[in-house]
């Protein structure tokens, strides 16, 4: 069983989707974190990101793996390199590439063939797998999105300009939105949840609720077939 779970950058999705797998004994995916290892690695070979080709190549040869809550290329842990505030100014380039999404979204499937998980991202529900019979679209107003991770980054004791933040949304937005492929959009069949005003305990409560019923409900569509 696939979950999908796609929104904006800050409605919540990496912190919901986790403790919902978690709950449901599932595995969970990080799809960004692919995207964020290919433009790590492309930094690091200095490719130009403009070069289709070149970054189809880096996507193609790099080892991404998932270890213990951590994100390995070639065996090298990258978490903490990949979050860093020069991939994510590059990250929209590799997103936007075809070949690099064509790669990932097949190494993706390949990944969630053998087993129940959580698959958060932009394109899951829509592209990745449309056939998931539980798909989530996660909102929240931009303010309370700039809000939170004004909160983050005051935590993690950084300095933050909340005019700032809410420019580098609205700029993710608008590349998420405007991508010649896999642009975030919610797919017909998911349900929309607004995380506005909501505890992320009482936003994993009502994914939990729904995908159990989800669970339920395919489990007795197979025994029927
Ligand atoms: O979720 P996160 O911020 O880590 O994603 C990093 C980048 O990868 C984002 O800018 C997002 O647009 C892109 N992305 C994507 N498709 C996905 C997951 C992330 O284009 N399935």
């Amino acid at each position: 069983m696939i979950i999908t779970i796609d929104g904006p950058a800050g409605a919540g999705k990496s912190t919901a989707s986790k403790m919902l797998a978690g709950r449901l004994g599932f595995q969970f995916l990080d799809t960004g974190a692919m995207y964020r290892a290919v433009t790590y690695s492309a930094m690091k070979k200095k490719i130009p990101l403009a070069d289709q080709q070149a970054l189809a190549a880096v996507a193609a040869e790099i080892q991404i793996a998932f270890l213990a809550k951590r994100v390995l290329i070639n065996g090298r842990d990258v978490t903490d390199e990949i979050r860093t505030p020069e991939v994510t100014q590059n990250v929209a380039a590799i997103a936007d590439s075809p070949p690099v999404r064509e790669h990932l979204v097949k190494l993706q499937r390949e990944i969630a063939k053998n087993g129940n998980f959580v698959c958060e991202g932009r394109d899951q529900g829509t592209v990745v797998f449309p056939n998931s019979p539980c798909k989530f679209f996660l909102t929240a107003s931009a303010e309370q999105r700039a809000v939170r991770r004004m909160e983050q980054l005051t935590k993690a004791g950084q300095t933050a300009d909340f005019q700032e933040i809410v420019a580098q949304q609205n700029l993710r937005d608008q590349q998420d939105f405007e991508r010649p492929v896999g642009q975030l959009k919610k797919a017909d069949d998911a349900i929309e949840i607004d995380t506005d005003h909501k505890t992320i305990g009482e936003v994993v409560g009502e994914l939990e609720a729904i995908a159990l019923l989800r669970m339920k409900s395919a489990a007795e569509q197979a025994e029927l077939s």
